[in-house]
């Protein structure tokens, strides 16, 4: 995957997102989250390179008790990005969210691409993850193994969940669920929901049947705890979500 090129905010030379400082000037960089969009910004840039968002983001009172990453152990530091309270990884980047602020977060994606009109094609997840190497994540609350779970089933983008707690999102992640909810990715999400549900009780009815032979299988790719989680979370996210 190509590291996506910023602008230094010190002398508007391109600087790699990644890069520690700036080839041109030496200004010291590090990327901070959109108070909109999420995408990677500099720290000292004023508006966002991807929507055009005012910088927004305080630091916040820290939790009681330190939470380590759960991805290097760094301890994360709370922000507020935007009206958003997460907590965040000064070392890897990654983005902790309880479920409410994320569910708030997507819901807030929701409306904005509602008044926007923004296209329905799904951005592309070429390259994602695949050469990243699976390793199960702790929740930072509760240190018990988390589920990776594809976000909405059809995202492509895999995310780390405590049910009790809340979800993990690497460097960049919760940007593409952003992008992602923005192109109508939840529409989308909630019609496959009922389109497996009713292939499901299709499934359910033949092998129900007398002349039924053999069980059916779910297809590899959603066995396991993935299959199961992920359908906890699309199904809680969109009763939430259809509450409203
Ligand atoms: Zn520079
Ligand atoms: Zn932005
Ligand atoms: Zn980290
Ligand atoms: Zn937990």
């Amino acid at each position: 995957m190509p590291v996506e090129s910023l602008k230094c905010p010190n002398c508007g030379a391109p600087a790699a997102a990644n890069a520690a400082c700036c080839d041109h000037c030496g200004a010291r960089l590090a990327t901070v989250g959109c108070p909109s969009c999420f995408g990677l910004m500099f720290i000292g840039q004023q508006f966002c390179p991807h929507c055009g968002a005012r910088a927004d983001r305080k630091d916040a009172a820290a939790p009681a008790k330190p939470q380590p990453c759960p991805r290097c152990q760094t301890i994360l530091e709370a922000v507020v990005i935007g009206s958003s309270h997460v907590l965040e990884c000064p070392h890897c980047e990654g983005i902790w969210t309880d479920t409410e602020t994320l569910r708030q977060i997507c819901a807030d994606q929701e409306k904005q691409a509602a008044v926007l009109g923004l296209p329905t094609q799904l951005p592309s997840n070429e390259g994602l993850d695949i050469d990243q190497q699976i390793r199960y994540l702790r929740c930072p609350v509760c240190n018990t193994m988390m589920n990776r779970v594809n976000f909405s089933n059809i995202s492509g983008v895999i995310v780390d969940v405590c049910r009790q707690h809340g979800t993990w999102f690497d460097r960049d992640h919760l940007h593409r669920i952003v992008e992602f909810i923005r192109a109508g990715g939840m529409d989308k999400a909630r019609a496959r929901e009922m389109e497996d549900m009713e292939e499901k009780r299709r499934r359910l009815a033949a092998a129900s049947r007398p002349d039924a032979g053999q069980n059916i299988d779910l297809p590899p790719m959603f066995s396991g705890d993935m299959r199961h989680s992920a359908v906890f979370a699309v199904a809680s996210l969109v009763r939430d979500l259809l509450d409203r």
